[in-house]
């Protein structure tokens, strides 16, 4: 027997109802706040992520799944959203069409992690990005639509947020850092060591027990901010405060990838253990510079899908799933043929209808009807096949009624 690949899962039949109803909430809250989808390639150049993700991340020192293709091209399947969106933003010279551009995406990112609850090698997004707009009302439409999104499907979180200024503040702030860590270099991770030379903002991102200890004790980002950075923080409280949406300071955040500016946010939940974090978000101002397509500023957040069905399981099942209007059961050849034909007729105006594969008894048949859920089993035997007519059984109630071949369609729409 084959498996699947360490860290992988299929979605089976018997739970992609589940899949589907996030991903439908997801695009149904995109499209209320006016984001588009965007669908950009599984695979993207290595150098993609290198510039757009930054190479001083755990993505990128760690867990991207980089190969030579046949043309001995260094490829990367997408470890996140966001640098795929940014790259065809700039590509397809979306800077000179309507701005802001709202786009959102649903995909598979993959990331070599060590597999546990809530951590896999492939899993899967829900992300929105606006380019083009830098103002604070902006974060807060991306929060907003963050918000809105776990608390249609019920989820139990709490909103995150801090600043990370610009590089102007931020230059003063890792100076500030530096002495901070300098006189506990020997107690940092082998990581930190590197992160206190090539990006100390990143000492503050460690997951290690010992440096978040160390971390606690760090300066704040919040009293380094710049005069701008500092309006533009206030702006954002003011607009969640305003708009209801409760959140808590966190001056620990920093977010795992470069070039996020200014706000960083996250939405935790404290019931599904380590892992808790569902979404993470911020402003990426120097992004799109960074790859090429000038001075647009962006902000934007992913979901991460696995953790978010999780969470919503921990609440019990919430989510309920559709079940087929009727199943014909048919008594004979004739009849099964028959039966076949008006399931077809009606699967054409709509109806969700099942009928036999199996040549079952009818004992079996009805059986099968109740296994699938099926809200009326519809009964054709040589009688009623004369008749023109089937014996049509409410699952719920157990009443049947006759209904001719001709008023079935009536009979089930809306069933
Ligand atoms: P973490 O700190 O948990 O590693 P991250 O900072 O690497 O998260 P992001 O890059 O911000 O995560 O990705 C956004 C969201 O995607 C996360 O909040 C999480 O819900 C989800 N996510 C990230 N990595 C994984 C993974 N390996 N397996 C499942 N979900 C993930
Ligand atoms: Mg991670």
């Amino acid at each position: 027997m084959i498996n699947v690949p360490k860290g992988t899962k299929d979605v089976l039949p018997s739970d992609s109802y589940k899949w589907q109803y996030v991903e439908g909430v997801a695009r149904e809250q995109a499209k209320l706040y006016n984001f588009k989808e965007i669908r950009t390639p599984v695979f993207e150049h290595t150098e993609l992520f290198l510039r757009g993700v930054g190479d001083t991340t755990d993505i990128v020192t760690k867990e991207m799944y980089t190969f030579k293709d046949k043309g001995d091209r260094s490829i990367t399947l997408k470890p996140e959203g966001t640098a795929g969106v940014a790259r065809s933003f700039v590509e397809n010279g979306m800077a000179g069409g309507a701005l802001p551009a709202k786009m959102y995406y649903i995909i598979p990112a993959f990331r070599y992690e060590r597999p546990q609850a809530g951590r896999l090698r492939e899993f899967h997004q829900f992300g929105v990005e606006v380019f083009g707009a830098s103002g604070a009302e902006t974060d807060a439409e991306v929060i907003s639509l963050a918000d809105s999104l776990l608390k249609k499907l019920g989820v139990q979180v709490r909103l995150y947020i801090n600043s990370i200024g610009c590089p102007t503040c931020r230059k003063a702030y890792n100076e500030a850092l530096k002495a901070y860590f300098a006189p506990h270099l020997d107690n940092l991770c082998y990581d930190c060591k590197t992160r206190y030379e090539k990006n100390p903002l990143r000492l503050l991102d460690c997951k290690e027990e010992e440096c978040k200890k160390i971390n606690a004790g760090a300066p704040s980002i919040l009293d380094h901010l710049c005069p701008d950075c500092k309006a533009h923080f206030e702006k954002l409280k003011a607009y969640l405060k305003e708009a209801g949406i409760d959140y808590e300071i966190n001056d620990r955040i920093v977010r795992g990838l470069d070039y996020y500016t200014r706000t960083v946010f996250e939405f935790v939940s404290t019931a599904i253990g380590a892992q808790g974090t569902v979404c993470g978000g911020g402003r990426y101002d120097g992004l799109i510079a960074q790859l090429g397509g000038g001075n647009v500023p962006g902000v934007g957040f992913a979901v991460g899908i696995e953790r978010l069905l999780m969470l919503i399981e921990k609440n019990g099942d919430t989510i309920v799933e559709e079940k087929p209007t009727v199943y014909f059961v048919g008594m004979d050849e004739d009849c099964r043929k028959k039966a076949f034909s008006l399931c077809t007729a009606l699967r054409a105006q709509g109806v969700w209808a099942e009928v036999d594969h199996m040549t079952r008894s009818v004992k079996a048949q009805f059986k099968y009807a109740d296994k699938i859920g099926a809200k009326y089993v519809a009964v054709l035997g040589g009688n009623e096949l004369e008749k023109g007519e089937v014996s049509v059984k409410a699952m719920a109630t157990g009443e049947t009624q006759s209904v001719a071949f001709a008023a079935l369609n009536a009979f089930f729409q809306d069933k």
